[in-house]
């Protein structure tokens, strides 16, 4: 009796230290979110609160090594850490130039109690827009390669709230339509993905610095839950690598409203700061292209009587870019190896140095250099990266000995090398592998087909822009992207980072482009890019007075604020350039007219500024009549509104000009 006594008092001793240490919480800069960890026999888990809300219901956190060897169970605290971080640092381009870094840290070290006795660290970082955390596998003797099968993951939200998706593990890759639905009607999704709550927040979940590792995607596990589902390997393994390593940051922004997820800087701030030391060959680009010619069958790709790329079309090309101050120009197609069938998944061999019939790669460059025009390289892989990676060298170096600063290199196909995921680790390993080959050759990279953006921008500031979702192209030869489709892509794909949509198309009755032309326009203030296309032919834009706003409109920006927005149905954001005192203005709907009143506060109090108004027309619709516009100028000042009306799928784009 006595032993027993003495036996549940040791047991009660050792419970209540056991509690003590297997909770931990911290709380961002201004208290409102908390996260809480803990650990128990066989798990190890989360949760998250905003205000006094319970988002995240705690939820699963681990990996899983080689064969159901689950470093989770029998996890104890070893030690625990905060730290608190507060930094402002200047991106060399973006969509901001100064962005605060305020996080509380704290720094769990976790050991198996039995067995092998291997520790795992995770890192949690709390910012006042949301949290991040990561798993760090330390130098240790029982653990150096590691396989990777199962990460476990999991956000259990407390409600089976609607999110806006796309599907994974599918062979267009990212370019699909967005769905909306309940958590428990989801497919497998790509992340970003967005969420409103049935509370009203908003939150999107995503990773942060996809190194060395496969993506992440989510697979909805049933009880308002998501796993992390990490694509694979074809050898079905998830991640290959040793200790020690770091995971992708899991990252989870939290706002009260949609626009406020566009202004979160989160995921940069979980990259590493710039490691390039010379950047100063990078610079934003503002570009047209022997490219929509191509997709609304006017020219062909290869070789023939109608080939895009010849040395004639370029000349007249870079004469128009030239008269009209547009600096530079994209051309594709110019190399040999396109057929008809480029695109299908057959390993088509191109060369990446020899020019194509009726293309002279030396005479388009001197007499671009002649009319103060820059050449933007591409490299069309076809997803055949043998043929590629065993001419990237030459093929940069060609470009480089051109003085060319800028390449679009497109992955298009179901597989990489017909065999692996794009979005898989050797896809991330791929992607990381080139840019680094095109930083050496002082070249920016323009992935199409890409791997998602995760804020690498922040330490490769030569990845400038990508594809990744469906962009204008779907507008020339599928059935079009609907017009809600541009009101969904800011609040989803581009929280990840810039986007090539290629808008600017202003010949839009023989098309697909479900816009009016106002909203063509307003979309370079609503997509950030700092590489934007005017996607459309010499002769739709010659002498047409709306595309003096294409020529004007900067891709580089001292500010962004979204002043309204609702997901899916419409947005308006305004940015100041980083070049002057001029701010513009993007206002987008879907298929719903619509009319709002903007105040003009956000400009510079006491100063007058000339607002040039590109609209619809009176009589403008998406469908009917999307070539109507009207541009109308006006003195304002920041205590002046504006009335934007907006007509079914249009928009209007403002130019403010300080005086
Ligand atoms: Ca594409």
């Amino acid at each position: 009796m006595k032993r027993n006594i003495l036996l549940t008092l040791l047991l009660t001793i050792v419970l209540i230290s056991c509690n003590r240490q297997s909770q931990l919480s911290v709380e961002s800069p201004d208290g409102n979110i908390k996260l809480v960890f803990s650990s128990s026999e066989n798990s190890v888990q989360y949760k998250i609160f905003y205000i006094d809300t319970e988002i995240i219901k705690n939820s699963a956190l681990g990996l899983v090594i080689k064969e159901n060897d689950t470093l989770t169970n029998n996890l104890v605290i070893t030690s625990s850490h905060k730290n608190t971080y507060d930094e402002t640092w200047e991106q060399p381009w973006g969509e901001k130039r100064f962005i605060r870094n305020n996080y509380n840290e704290i720094f769990v070290s976790l050991k198996e109690s039995s067995g092998k006795q291997r520790q795992i660290n995770i890192i949690f970082r709390v910012f006042n827009d949301g949290v991040g955390y990561r798993y760090e596998i330390p130098e240790q003797p029982n653990l150096d390669s590691i396989i990777i099968t199962d990460e476990l993951t999991e956000f259990k939200f407390a409600d089976n709230h609607e999110g806006w998706w796309i599907p994974a593990y599918r062979d267009n890759r990212y370019e699909y339509l967005y769905k909306k639905s309940a958590l428990s009607e989801i497919d497998t999704v790509h992340t970003p993905f967005t969420i409103e709550t049935n509370d009203g927040f908003y939150l999107s979940i995503h990773e942060a610095n996809l190194t060395n590792y496969a993506s992440m995607t989510l697979a909805s596990v049933g009880d308002n839950t998501l796993k992390c589902d990490l694509v694979p390997w074809a050898d079905s393994t998830k991640v290959k690598t040793s200790a020690p390593m770091v995971t992708p940051w899991r990252t989870i922004q939290i706002t009260d409203k949609p626009g406020d997820l566009i202004t979160s800087y989160l995921i940069l701030n979980l990259n590493e700061p710039n490691r390039l030391d010379d950047i100063s060959w990078i610079n934003p680009v503002k570009y047209m292209g022997i490219w929509w010619g191509m997709h609304i069958g006017r020219y062909t790709f290869w070789e023939s009587d109608n080939q895009g790329a010849t040395t004639a079309n370029a000349k007249y090309y870079i004469d128009f870019a030239s008269e009209q101050g547009i600096k530079y120009l994209l051309i594709e197609g110019w190399n040999t190896g396109w057929t008809p069938s480029w695109y299908e998944n057959l390993l088509h061999v191109f060369s990446f140095t020899q020019c194509a019939n009726n293309f002279s790669f030396n005479e388009v460059v001197d007499y671009a250099k002649s009319k103060k025009v820059n050449i933007i390289g591409y490299h069309e892989t076809g997803s055949n990266l043998e043929n590629y990676l065993a001419q990237i060298d030459s093929a940069m170096q060609m470009y480089e000995d051109a003085d060319i600063h800028n390449i679009k290199i497109g992955q298009v196909g179901s597989r990489l090398q017909l065999k692996e995921w794009h979005h898989g680790q050797f896809g991330v390993e791929y992607y990381r592998y080139v840019l680094e080959k095109a930083a050496e050759h002082k070249l920016t990279v323009n992935f199409h087909e890409p791997i998602k953006p995760t804020g690498l921008r922040r330490t490769m500031p030569n990845l400038m822009t990508g594809e990744g979702a469906r962009g204008q192209e779907y507008n020339a030869w599928s059935e079009g992207n609907p017009p809600l489709h541009t009101c969904i892509l800011p609040f989803t794909r581009l929280l990840a980072g810039p986007m090539d949509f290629t808008p600017g198309v202003f010949k839009i009755t023989t098309t697909r482009v479900h816009t009016t032309l106002a909203k063509q326009l307003a979309l370079y203030v609503i997509i950030f890019s700092p590489v934007q296309m005017l996607a459309d032919l010499p002769e739709n834009y010659d002498s047409h007075p709306a595309f003096r706003f294409l020529i004007d409109v900067p891709v580089d920006w001292e500010d962004t604020k979204v002043l309204e927005g609702e997901i899916g149905e419409y947005i308006t954001i305004v940015r100041k350039d980083r070049h002057s005192n001029d701010w513009y203005l993007g206002s987008i709907t879907n298929k719903t007219a619509r009319e709002t009143k903007v105040d003009l506060s956000f400009l510079e109090d006491g100063e007058v500024y000339i607002a040039t108004i590109y609209a619809d027309g009176e009589d403008a619709e998406y469908d009917k009549n999307p070539e109507s516009y009207r541009i109308d100028t006006m003195k304002v000042t920041s205590t002046s509104s504006v009335d934007l009306k907006l007509a079914p799928g249009g928009g209007c784009a403002i130019q403010f000009i300080k005086l």
